[in-house]
């Protein structure tokens, strides 16, 4: 399975602005923030895409809701709202081949996204 630049931020071997772990995900911001939150949640289990995940990682997946939604009201931007966006493959514009949740609030979404 492909190496990709968020496999050596989960082994710290390029530097990230974590903002949460735990033994089987990871948050850190984006680089290129597109709102005034812009954090990507991974699994560490190296998913390339959400087409990729099997029955098996249901579970995974699940928790990773869960943590998204859990930071957004510890983080205090729950009630106002926010979204959480995954990009699959060419057409859905994905650029890391490692599953990622986008999460971005801070300001209003538009709708539908480009
Ligand atoms: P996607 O286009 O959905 O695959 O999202 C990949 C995201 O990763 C983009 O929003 C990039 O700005 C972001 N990104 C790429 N490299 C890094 C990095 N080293 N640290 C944090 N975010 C990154």
């Amino acid at each position: 399975m492909a190496d990709t630049i968020f496999d050596k931020i989960v082994r710290r071997e390029i530097p990230a602005d974590i903002v949460y772990e735990n033994d089987e995900l990871l948050a850190f911001r984006d680089l290129n923030p597109q709102a005034p939150v812009h954090v990507l949640f991974i699994p560490k289990k190296a998913i390339p895409t959400l087409d990729d995940a099997a029955p098996e990682d249901a579970a995974l997946l699940g928790r990773l809701l869960l943590a998204v939604a859990d930071y957004a009201r510890r983080e205090g931007f729950a009630e106002q709202g926010y979204r959480v966006v995954n990009n699959c493959r060419e057409y859905g514009g994905q650029t890391v081949y490692h599953l990622h949740l986008h999460v971005l609030a801070g300001r209003r979404m538009g709708w539908p996204p480009g």
